[in-house]
């Protein structure tokens, strides 16, 4: 860097978004930057976000962050798939994290599977997912398994508390330099030459400069949508969920390593077990269920006895027009939301995290940098909202709700993924898609879609042979579970808080 001064790169708010942006960049930006967090205890935080995917291991691991500790000071479990109930009628499936089966050379191995349902001989598909068995089954295991060494890691994320996370986080950061100012943001100044961002006015007469600006502020966008004035992009009409009541209950009796979904007239509620409580949440579109309904359902559906009264939370689906405009980037809630069905914000704050340090700018951005960055930060949330979307739109529920979730046409790059499944028993990852192709098909084949068809090469082995190797890759998952701990036993072994 040519010049003495530091860039300062400054923070605007200190929910999870805040704290991991602040966490990642004084751990690998280092001399010559200084980087400052602003945020209000007056204001708070969402205070949600307990669920995640398996990616938050490699961003602890990135920090050093030894995992036992993490999960002592989180009270997180852990979490290996996400179970769906009741989103086709009655049905539940799971969509676990990791392989399932096995591939053989070039043939994936739903192909196979595929082959194996035609012939009558394939047993449901999430027999042959590890981690959909020891989800079930209440075990855990970390690192390769160990006794049988054609399968698969079995991947893992983690049940959460996200505000005791962005505490742990606050004091790595804070340990490494970050600098902290409590206060709330009255004025946001900007350059009359370029219109970036120059200064952040606290309400005790604190002024705060930077060369960068990270806006965490959540919901509120003060930076991003307030001082920048940048639009937002509605998706609600694919995804018209507007509301949340979220509510703890006491420790789950069934402490279960996934999160459950479970649909309801009017959208779904979640139940995420962690150290010392559960989390619970409803989520519905308000033009079908009033606050109340919600309410009383969401109680209702609790496994254990509620520890407070339901905390409301309003959300409009959709994201940022740009994530990036001027010295600005948004980060978490401002840059746009996307339901936790698939628990995807938290990693979507990560994956924005790693685009800055990869994409950082000089004390000038230019404008294809910008550019570079908003077309992947798009990217990403519209493939993962088209997966949201697949769960609502492949459904044979009865309330108008879901008739109409059914009724409305979806975006077409979704349309042409179910088609492609629906022919030819074939899914394709593209470049920048968060979501594997094995985590498609578990939601499409638990959704009810169909496939007509499959590779011409799961045709050559005889059926017997077919039989034989997916009754044997079953029998493996469950020899395999079996030796494993359970969960309750592995969390005591592996970060219990007390
Ligand atoms: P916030 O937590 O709202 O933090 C905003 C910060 O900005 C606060 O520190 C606040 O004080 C500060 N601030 C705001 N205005 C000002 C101001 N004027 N001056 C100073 N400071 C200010 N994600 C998952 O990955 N998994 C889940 O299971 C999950 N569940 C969710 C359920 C619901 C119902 C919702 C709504 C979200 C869920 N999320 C989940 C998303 C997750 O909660 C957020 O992505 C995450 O918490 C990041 O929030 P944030 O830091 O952007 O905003």
């Amino acid at each position: 860097m040519a010049t003495t001064t530091p860039y300062r790169i400054v923070i605007a708010g200190g929910g999870t978004a805040g704290w991991m942006a602040a966490a990642a960049l004084i751990r690998f930006l280092g001399q010559g930057f200084a980087v400052t967090l602003v945020e209000s205890d007056a204001i708070g935080t969402v205070g949600v976000g307990e669920a995640t995917i398996p990616q938050i291991g490699m961003f602890n691991a990135s920090l050093g962050i030894d995992e036992d500790a993490f999960v002592a000071a989180t009270r997180a479990s852990y979490k290996l798939a996400i179970e769906f109930v009741g989103w086709t009628r009655g049905g539940r499936y799971m969509h676990a994290f990791g392989d399932v089966g096995r591939d053989n050379g070039l043939l994936a191995f739903r192909h196979t599977w595929l082959r194996g349902m035609a012939e009558g001989v394939a047993a449901p598909l999430c027999a042959y997912a590890l981690n959909n068995v020891a989800a079930l089954g209440n075990r855990m295991q970390r690192g390769p398994t160990r006794t049988v060494r054609v399968l698969p890691e079995m991947p893992y994320a983690f049940h959460l508390d996200a505000g005791l996370y962005a505490r742990f986080l606050r004091d790595y950061a804070e340990a490494r330099g970050v600098v902290r100012h409590e206060g709330r943001i009255e004025a946001v100044t900007r350059n009359g030459a370029d219109g970036d961002v120059a200064a952040l006015h606290l309400d005790s007469d604190r002024r705060i400069e930077g060369d960068l600006f990270l806006d965490c502020t959540g919901f509120h966008a003060r930076l991003i949508g307030e001082a920048m004035g940048v639009g937002y992009q509605d998706w609600s009409h694919w995804l018209p969920c507007d509301r949340a009541l979220a509510v703890p209950s006491a420790r789950a009796r069934d402490f279960t390593p996934y999160t459950r979904a479970t649909a309801h007239d009017a959208g779904w509620q979640w139940r995420i077990p962690l150290q010392h409580r559960t989390g619970n949440g409803i989520v519905y579109a308000s033009r079908y269920l009033s606050d109340d309904e919600a309410a009383a359902r969401l109680l209702a559906g609790l496994d254990e006895p509620a520890l407070g009264d339901p905390r409301p939370i309003r959300f409009r689906t959709g994201r940022r027009e740009q994530a990036w405009a001027g010295n600005v980037i948004a980060l978490g809630l401002s840059s746009g939301f996307l339901e936790p069905l698939e628990s995807t914000s938290i990693h979507m704050i990560q994956s924005a995290v790693e685009r800055i340090l990869k994409l950082l700018p000089g004390r000038r951005a230019p404008a294809p940098l910008r550019d570079s960055y908003n077309r992947q930060a798009a990217h990403e949330s519209e493939r993962i909202r088209d997966f949201l979307i697949l769960h609502y739109w492949a459904n044979d529920r009865d309330a108008p709700f879901w008739r109409e979730r059914r009724e409305t046409p979806v975006p077409h790059g979704l349309a042409e993924k179910i088609a492609l499944w629906r022919e030819t028993g074939e899914i394709l990852r593209e470049d920048g898609d968060l979501f594997s192709d094995v985590a498609w098909l578990q939601v499409l084949v638990g959704q009810g879609i169909t496939a007509r068809g499959h590779h011409p090469l799961a045709d050559q082995p005889p059926r017997a042979q077919i039989a034989e190797y997916l009754d044997l890759l079953a029998k493996l998952n469950a020899r395999e579970v079996a030796q494993m701990p359970p969960h309750s036993d592995f969390v005591r072994a592996h970060g219990a808080a007390d």
